[in-house]
């Protein structure tokens, strides 16, 4: 196999395989300073074998051991060299959709780091053999792995290079030592059988790298990871959901005192988005999210912030928005794994503002959004009248969709929609729609741009509607003391005499999750036609 010189260059296997769609986008994360890792995945495709894999050059080269690695050093072991694969698959666990190359279930084995033996490894697997001090959970000690068998002429996707390896006779050498008696998951503690019955992740290798890996839901934290959480001192890393977190100025106090008296530190929002991470993560995984920052707490003025920063962890996912105007943001965070909440809440980012488009899909929204937004001399009782006729209006058309109050003073609607349709069509629905509410109770509301113009009356804001326009999302913080959140509530609560839009927060907001489930649910599994109007 000749050795191409760049992680660009060696991926080219891997996304020949793949047909990937032309892109700019790169299909592969950077390589981290430092440490060079390692992964080996259990795959079960159409045969069982384990994928041995070194980070070299910004890529894992690869090979597919069928009776997997051994701490035995008497057994060699067959190594077929497969493609490069990108670096952001290292912490892949989950299942490739039958059909796929590589179809089955894979969970990370074993993973750690590693020294070479050679001072340029990519060299010395050109020339067919590298020695690999592993430092891992299972594996330990230098494996040796040797070219025996070239792939022949025309090998590009047919035949492949036949290696072998083997583990030397050091203080790591273990006779007779079985990697099947050792099934389980360094990464999730489950077997193949209990991530195939189970998924939480899906990879799509026909998608760019960094784009693949769909998240299936999520865990929060165990019981230990939260007193780990609570044993940290103002900083340090916090190991969840896989990854290590790096913390900071966990005792800062983000939101004044509510009614119960006790601030809110950053480490209560770091625990919040992590114990409300399968619940919150619905609606941000796939989607980039605009965050609003509240760094000194959120009794100081907050800003905007979008970009994706240099300093983020390489296991953040990441958008790249290939229409960004000249000076917009390029890079976007796209939270799609509890870890990423938690490295949210460790940036301040208080509110998470979710496009109501994917990232596969910018241009078209798979939300319809009403916003009832009050005016300084609306009550909330005005609110609620207003938010009562959407309700009619909507079960009228027969259209499904559900409220949520603020955590401010507004409630907002979300309507799901059918994939194809754009912005104009939300927008334009979604104003025709409020147009017919506004009417039967014009003493409400005022059409007015601007706020001053208002005469302090409600706006039906139809215009969020757009690309790269938010709302924040179910279960997130709004900057207020005591953190009140934006909660999902049934129709029939707004019949609720004790509703406020403010009812629920950081502190109580788990325990209601936990009796009556994430309500927004349902809609996520909605296919919706928007009726003429
Ligand atoms: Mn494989």
């Amino acid at each position: 196999m000749a050795e191409p010189s760049t992680a660009e260059e060696r991926l080219g296997d891997y996304r020949a395989k793949r047909d990937f769609a032309t892109t700019p986008e790169p299909q592969g994360g950077a390589a981290l300073p430092g440490a060079r890792r390692f992964v080996v995945q259990r795959h079960r495709a159409r045969a069982l074998h384990y994928d041995f894999r070194l980070e070299v050059d910004g890529v894992l080269v690869s090979w597919a051991v069928p009776k997997g690695p051994t701490l035995d050093p008497k057994v060699r072991r067959l190594a077929v060299h497969v493609e490069d694969h990108p670096i952001d698959y290292i912490d892949f666990e989950g299942v490739i959709p039958g059909g796929e190359y590589g179809g089955g279930d894979v969970i990370v084995w074993d993973k750690g780091t590693w020294t070479p033996g050679e001072a340029d490894p990519a060299a010395a697997i050109a020339a067919g053999e590298l020695h690999a001090e592993l430092h891992g959970t299972k594996l330990a000690g230098t494996f040796v792995l040797v070219r025996t068998k070239g792939a022949g002429r025309g090998s590009r996707g047919g035949g492949k290079e036949q290696w072998l390896l083997l583990h030397k006779r050091d203080d790591f050498a273990v006779a007779g030592w079985d990697p099947e008696e050792h099934p389980e998951s360094v990464r999730s503690g489950r077997t193949n059988d209990e991530v195939a019955a189970a998924p939480r992740a899906r990879w799509h290798s026909d998608a760019p790298a960094d784009a693949a890996e769909e998240r299936l839901g999520a865990d929060p934290p165990t019981a230990d990871e939260l007193v780990a959480l609570d044993a940290l001192g103002a900083k340090g890393t916090w190991a969840f959901d896989g990854v290590e977190v790096r913390l900071t100025n966990l005792d800062k106090v983000l939101f004044p005192a509510g009614d119960d008296g006790v601030p809110v530190t950053k480490r209560d929002l770091v625990r919040y988005f992590a114990v409300m991470a399968p619940a919150m993560l619905p609606y941000l995984v796939g989607r980039p999210v605009n965050q609003h920052r509240y760094p000194q707490g959120v009794d100081r003025r907050g800003f905007w912030h979008k970009e994706r920063p240099a300093h983020a962890p390489d296991w953040l996912s990441r958008w790249h928005n290939d229409d960004a105007d000249p000076g917009e943001t390029e890079w976007y965070v796209v939270a799609d794994r509890p870890a990423a909440l938690a490295w949210l809440a460790n940036y301040a980012a208080v509110e998470l503002h979710p496009w109501t488009s994917t990232c596969a899909q910018p241009r078209e929204p798979t939300w319809a959004m009403i916003d009832i937004d009050p005016g300084t001399s609306s009550t909330f009782d005005d609110v609620l009248v207003l938010a009562r006729l959407y309700r009619t209006a909507l079960d009228h058309l027969g259209v499904v969709g559900l409220p949520k109050v603020t955590g401010q003073r507004g409630v907002q609607i979300w309507v799901p929609v059918r994939a194809g349709y754009t912005f104009d069509d939300t927008r334009g629905w979604v104003e025709r729609l409020s147009r017919a509410v506004g009417a039967t109770v014009p003493e409400l509301v005022s059409w007015k741009w601007h706020k001053a113009d208002r005469d302090g009356l409600a706006r039906l804001d139809y215009t969020q509607n757009a690309i790269n326009r938010t709302l924040v999302a179910p279960y997130i913080a709004r900057p207020a003391p005591g953190a009140p959140v934006s909660m999902p509530i049934t129709w029939d609560e707004l019949d609720d005499p004790d509703l406020r839009p403010d009812r629920w927060n950081l502190r109580t907001a788990p325990a209601r999750l936990a009796e009556l489930g994430d309500l927004f649910a349902p809609l996520l599994a909605v296919d919706q036609e928007l009726p003429d109007l």
